[in-house]
């Protein structure tokens, strides 16, 4: 009995603590992978009651009551993702296709049904090899055609691109703020909302008629942190 209590007592600490992680990875974006799977690892404790501690698990059954179990069963998660932060997280997923080394954006797409209907994330266009055109963001010849600048498609363009249903007062989660050709594509997609993690470029002219652009055509903006 002693050794069940123990082995119980450690199955809650053991909860606690993974909570604890979870809830620090939904504030801290930078470790979306390793948490995922941190995720599924408490989940399964759960359900098998395996390794919450080095007492043998039949122990562990035998010190719950009817009762306990019971509430075990039917307790609801409290800390499941909101649709904004799951969004955001599939927009985060996505940034790690790409192949740029300097700043990896993702994009996500949702309609009003909260359904996803478009992701992209930064890259090249088809068939325009990764490998042979430049990823520099400077050029040691003055010449902007030997940056990648030229030749970079956005997250959010690629998003749009990569649709599958008309977009019209969708709405958008992306990674860092829009740039002003992007939001030309937004606007003219009818994407009416925009959910956004980071603006470091808020004072970049290109960035500044972006949100001129945008609030002329009435697209709500929402910064997230
Ligand atoms: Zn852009």
């Amino acid at each position: 009995m002693v050794i069940g209590l123990a082995c119980l007592s450690g199955f809650f600490v053991y909860e606690k603590i993974v909570r604890i992680k979870q809830y620090t990875f939904f504030k801290n974006w930078n470790s979306i992978c390793k948490n995922l799977f941190t995720m599924t690892i408490f989940e399964n404790n759960i359900r098998t009651n395996s390794t919450c501690c080095s007492c043998n698990k039949s122990d562990m059954k035998l010190s719950l009551t009817t009762q306990q179990k019971t509430e075990l069963k039917v307790s609801k998660r409290k800390d499941y993702l909101s649709w904004d932060e799951y969004f955001m997280a599939v927009a985060k997923l996505s940034s790690y296709r790409s192949k740029d080394p300097n700043t990896q954006v993702g994009a996500c797409i949702v309609n009003s049904d909260k359904k996803i209907v478009g992701i992209g994330y930064n890259g090249f266009p088809w068939g325009c090899s990764d490998d042979l055109l430049p990823w520099n963001r400077i050029s040691s010849t003055g010449n902007e055609n030997d940056t990648k600048y030229p030749y970079v498609c956005h997250a959010e363009m690629n998003a749009i691109l990569n649709r599958n249903t008309d977009l019209k007062n969708c709405t958008m989660y992306v990674l860092l703020f829009p740039c002003n050709d992007c939001a030309k594509l937004i606007i003219q997609a009818g994407i009416t909302k925009i959910y956004y993690l980071s603006d470091k470029y808020a004072n970049d002219k290109k960035f500044i008629a972006s949100k001129r652009l945008l609030a002329m055509a009435g697209v709500e903006l929402v910064p997230r942190r």
